[in-house]
């Protein structure tokens, strides 16, 4: 039962679409169990969203079987910031969870910003 809940879940994710390609994106980096990919409304010079192909919807949501794709994650983000050249000069990375903090598509997702100085956090 619950097997078919995910699929249908990962019919309907916008991000489960684009990790299949079934939408386009700007694709930054792609592996067996990660995609990244330009966000489509960029804060800084560099915004790219880092997920795992596999839909689990936030950090509230993991669990400890999430953990190497969790460090997968942070790593791409290490790997792209060092592509892109902002390594040296940083950049910020964000998990907006749940309603308070913003996030607006229920696929887990890091957003990697930099290429600029950034304001405070709120
Ligand atoms: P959240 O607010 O959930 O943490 O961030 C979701 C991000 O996804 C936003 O920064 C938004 O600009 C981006 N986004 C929403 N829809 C699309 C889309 O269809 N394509 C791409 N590339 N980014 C999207
Ligand atoms: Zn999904």
């Amino acid at each position: 039962m619950f097997g078919n809940c995910l699929e249908i879940v990962m019919k309907t994710c916008l991000f489960c679409q684009i990790s299949q390609k079934q939408i386009p994106s700007k694709v930054q980096f792609e592996s067996g169990e990660i995609f990244a990919f330009d966000d489509a409304n960029p804060k800084a010079p560099v915004h790219i969203l880092i997920i795992p192909k596999r839909h689990i919807e936030n950090v509230a949501t993991a669990n400890s079987q999430d953990k190497k794709l969790l460090g997968e994650m942070i790593l791409t983000a290490q790997k792209l910031a060092q592509d892109k050249k902002i390594d040296q000069t940083g950049y910020r990375l964000v998990f907006n969870t749940r309603r308070h903090a913003g996030q607006i598509v229920d696929h887990i997702h890091l957003h990697l910003i930099g290429g600029k100085k950034l304001g405070q956090m709120a």
